[in-house]
């Protein structure tokens, strides 16, 4: 196959897998990112699987797994604090900016574009043109839309394909370890915890610090608490600000409104065991996040392809959407390397669907419990009515998909 100039829209995990990877096959490449600063600032804790690392080696990227933070154990809290229940399994924490910033450093610069919106494409038989928010244009012979779950190259080329709400939202924060008092470092920072009141589930582990620091004292620790909230009605209250502004389904830190950050950390003295709500209690900045999935029919229409959330965008609970971004961005990569264009782009269609489909399906799966909760009482069944926090602790992450469900073939 003759390689040629790829447009990747989006410049995070999934837009600098797919750029890198390639440059690598011989591809001109250039990135275009909407946001202006460093991406690498995210900041949060992230699962991660040995395919990721194994993608970032064919990158020339030399990660170290064992540079995370590890934790023995899984174990569900009681309200008073006492652990249920224990689930014996290892797992090593990272942080995002231990994914991203190798993948940003391993690709040129000057082929990066931040600050770069895309508005608009004109899709031609042979190719494609960008059309960005500051008016310019640009050709290329392919277009890779990897510019997350609310993509605008999606809903552009398959307007059907929308997110959908989950039912319930995501507050999060992080603490430095230095803010945990030693009983309940003791108590947390060696598991991954879990708390399960009525209807909700929190999730809390230690990951890196600043500069995905290891050092015991200059970790991180980081929770996320799923509570489910109406779309109709609870979201755009949560999404108002003091001024009652609504900022639609999402709304930057600063402005959440005082009162709404109240509720949350009460509710989590009322409802959580006391060493998870020391821990809401104690975080300074809250973020909230709506959970959405997406499932879509295709992921390549003429020479424009969907890669990682921008094609399908599993819930947080697999804890696998950096590494499915990955595993597209080879798959697309190995097909460009073995066969010509149109054809390459229909084999990864192909594969990466049936990928996408059974990460959603898991996802949803997880979910059950929390999207369950807008439902009548009767009419709930199995898993809808509560939660098994043995089953929660074994099932829940990415390490019960199995290689075939991820699309991994090596
Ligand atoms: C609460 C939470 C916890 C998670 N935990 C994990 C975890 O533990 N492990 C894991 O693997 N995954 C986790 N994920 C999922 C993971 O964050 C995503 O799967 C991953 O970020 C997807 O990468 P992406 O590059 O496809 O999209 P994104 O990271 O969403 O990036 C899309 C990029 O496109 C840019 N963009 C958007 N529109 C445009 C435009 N019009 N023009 C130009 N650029 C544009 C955006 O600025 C952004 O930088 C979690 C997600 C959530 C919400």
């Amino acid at each position: 196959m003759t390689a040629g100039r790829a447009l990747v829209i989006g410049g995070s995990v999934g837009g600098l897998f797919a750029g890198n990877l390639l440059k690598q096959g011989g591809w001109e490449v250039a990135v275009y990112e909407r946001s202006a600063e460093d991406l690498a600032g995210r900041g949060s804790g992230i699962g991660t699987r040995d395919t990721l690392f194994q993608v970032m080696r064919r990158i020339g990227i030399v990660p170290d797994p064992s540079a995370g933070v590890s934790v023995r154990s899984r174990i569900a809290l009681e309200r008073d604090g006492k652990v249920s229940h224990e689930f014996v399994v290892a797992a090593t924490n990272s942080a995002w900016d231990r994914i991203y910033r190798p993948l940003r450093e391993a690709f040129p610069r000057e082929d990066f574009h931040a600050g770069m919106t895309l508005e608009a494409i004109e899709p031609a038989a042979d190719g494609v043109t960008a059309m960005f928010a500051d008016g310019s244009r640009v050709a290329g012979d392919l277009l890779i839309g990897a510019d997350g779950i609310h993509s605008t190259v999606r809903g552009i080329i398959l307007p059907d394909a929308t997110p959908r709400y989950a039912g319930y939202v995501a507050w999060r924060g992080i603490l430095e370890e230095s803010d945990l008092p030693p009983e309940i470092h003791r108590a947390l920072f060696e598991h991954f915890s879990f708390g399960l009141p009525e209807g909700e589930l929190i999730i809390a582990l230690p990951m890196p610090g600043r500069d995905a620091d290891t050092r015991p004292g200059h970790r991180r620790y980081h929770w996320v608490w799923f509570r489910p909230v109406d779309f109709e009605r609870g979201l755009p209250a949560l999404c108002t600000d003091i001024h009652g502004r609504c900022h639609g389904t999402a709304i930057p830190p600063p402005l959440i409104r005082p009162e709404v950050l109240e509720e949350v950390k009460a509710h989590a003295d009322a409802v959580l065991a006391p060493q998870l709500a020391f821990v809401v209690a104690r975080t300074r900045v809250l973020m909230l996040q709506a959970i959405f999935d997406l499932d879509s029919p295709r992921i390549a229409v003429g020479r424009t392809v969907l890669l990682g959330d921008a094609a399908f965008a599993a819930r947080p609970h697999v804890g696998a959407g950096v590494t499915k971004a990955a595993l597209d961005a080879a798959s697309l990569a190995d097909a460009l390397a073995e066969l010509e264009i149109d054809a390459a782009l229909a084999r990864y269609d192909r594969e990466r669907r049936a990928a996408g489909s059974t990460l959603v399906a898991r996802g949803r799966q997880l979910g059950t419990h929390l999207e369950a909760q807008h439902k009548p009482r009767a009419e709930r069944r199995g898993a809808e009515l509560r939660h098994d926090p043995a089953a929660v602790l074994r099932d829940y992450g990415a390490a019960v998909i199995t290689p075939a469900e991820m699309g991994e073939t090596g």
